[in-house]
């Protein structure tokens, strides 16, 4: 969402290329590994949906449904409607068992009131306000050297980073509670805990790239405010 930017910010756009290579990078990773992953089958034979219903039974949340999105990789926890979305529902797949897991961690996360998920989940209105205004009011600002709407732009800039800041330990508690619970319930064995472990550590990885790119734009927006 913060791709948009034009090139007439001159250096400090350099500031951003270590986040680039990191954003180029877990997403080769997380294609790669989910790709390498889905070819191998869990030796318990459980399918994702099953996982995530009995991951959800298992921490006695009961009003959360379980079901499949056509988009591929676009498993989603929706917690406006109580549903878990999974791409691949009928696989047996170490992946798709993975994914699953995460994603109900994140159906717990909303039934055990989780702190940093309710923060996450109020910001998400502000901070995608912001991400839309931020640069069209900074840049605004800048060409008609108005000082307010730059600030303000900055400032609206800085919402949409604390969202993706806030996201990151919602991520890993899910991965958390996902291989707690695969482990616990003995649905994977510890070596295909080890590759859903890969898988996890691929996806929150783009989670990482994605904050440290917003830091990053804000770090180069102050920079160009500065230079002026
Ligand atoms: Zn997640």
């Amino acid at each position: 969402m913060f791709w948009g930017l034009p090139f007439f910010m001159g250096p400090s756009i350099l500031i951003l290329l270590p986040a680039l290579a990191l954003a180029i990078y877990a997403q080769y990773k997380v294609r790669s590994t989910y790709s390498r992953y889905s070819q191998v089958q869990t030796a318990n034979g459980t399918s994702a949906s099953q996982t995530a219903k009995r991951i959800l039974e298992g921490a006695g949340v009961s009003d959360v449904a379980v079901e499949g999105t056509r988009r591929k990789l676009s498993d989603h926890y929706d917690p406006r409607g109580k549903v878990l979305r999974l791409s691949d529902p009928k696989s047996v797949s170490v992946a798709a068992v993975g994914v699953a897991a995460h994603e109900a961690g994140h159906a717990i996360q909303h039934a055990r009131g989780y702190k940093p998920l309710v923060l996450r989940t109020a910001i998400v209105p502000l901070a995608n306000f912001g991400s839309q205004l931020a640069l069209p009011l900074f840049f605004v600002g800048l060409i008609f050297r108005y000082q307010m709407l730059v600030t303000v732009g900055i400032f609206a800039f800085s919402l949409a980073v604390l969202f993706t800041l806030v996201t990151l330990p919602v991520e890993f508690d899910a991965s958390r509670r996902a291989v707690v619970a695969l482990r616990s319930s003995l649905l994977v064995n510890e070596e295909e805990l080890g590759a859903v472990k890969e898988v996890l550590f691929a996806a929150a990885l783009t989670y990482v790239a994605a904050a440290a790119m917003a830091a990053l734009q804000l770090l180069m927006l102050l920079s160009v405010n500065r230079r002026r």
